[in-house]
């Protein structure tokens, strides 16, 4: 069996966010889909270990936040690598209450979907969860993000800056060739010193020993010592 073949398979990228009580949670999601028009219904398949899954389980209520294909990474790496168990993900988050109560995402978003859960399916780590769309609404026209673009453009991380940054990066990639690659032992971010860290101003050329020792992973916000060299 040829495993690479299920990378052809593609997706989206999604925040589906639930409430427990009066607590908010929200997750980075790329399996959502429409199973039906006629009753208007979408399929979110989600594990079990994950926070909001407790909080889909107890209210039935959720909505889905359509990311931007603008969306910085950090702001994914806040919702997709971090868990809420330990802290709030919606302080310092630009949010709106949906009719449903369940918050949506304000920034980075191109519009939403409100659903109430009415089926549920065990899929053995995962649960697939059936729900009408009870509401939705669009926000502006910007292209959707999907999973391919996550991982071929924004992690590949071509920098949206000016040409000269640009130029300066070919100049830095040449003196940077000797300096080891670092990856993420989270979330398998790659830490290429010819490219720097522009989420957090580090320069290319800047080796990795040579980062501060507050530096954190760019997408899931893990400390230095949970990086392992990779060449
Ligand atoms: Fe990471």
């Amino acid at each position: 069996m040829d495993t690479k073949t299920l990378y052809k398979i593609s997706y989206g990228l999604y925040v589906v966010a639930s409430k427990k009580d009066k607590k908010f949670n929200g997750q980075i999601a790329n399996t959502v889909f429409q199973t039906t028009a006629t009753p208007p219904v979408i399929a979110i398949s989600i594990n079990k270990d994950n926070l909001t899954h407790d909080y889909l389980v107890s209210s039935k209520l959720l909505t889905v936040s359509i990311l931007s294909q603008n969306t910085p990474m950090d702001f994914i790496g806040h919702f997709g690598f971090k868990t809420g168990k330990n802290f709030d993900k919606f302080k310092d988050i630009k949010y709106k209450t949906a009719k449903n109560g369940i918050p949506v995402l304000t920034d980075h978003t191109i519009g939403y979907l409100e659903a109430e859960i009415m089926n549920s399916i065990d899929a053995f780590t995962h649960t697939v969860f059936l729900a009408k769309i009870t509401e939705a609404e669009m926000f502006n026209n910007e292209e959707p993000l999907t999973y391919s673009y996550y991982h071929n453009v924004i992690k590949g991380k071509s920098p949206k800056n000016a040409p000269t940054y640009l130029k300066e990066e070919i100049k830095e990639e040449r003196s940077a060739q000797n300096m080891k690659k670092y990856k993420c032992s989270v979330c398998g971010y790659e830490y290429d010193p010819a490219k720097g860290d522009p989420e957090h101003n580090v320069k290319p050329g800047t080796a990795f020993e040579a980062l501060p020792e507050k530096w954190v992973c760019p997408v899931c916000g893990a400390e230095k010592s949970k990086f392992q060299s990779i060449n």
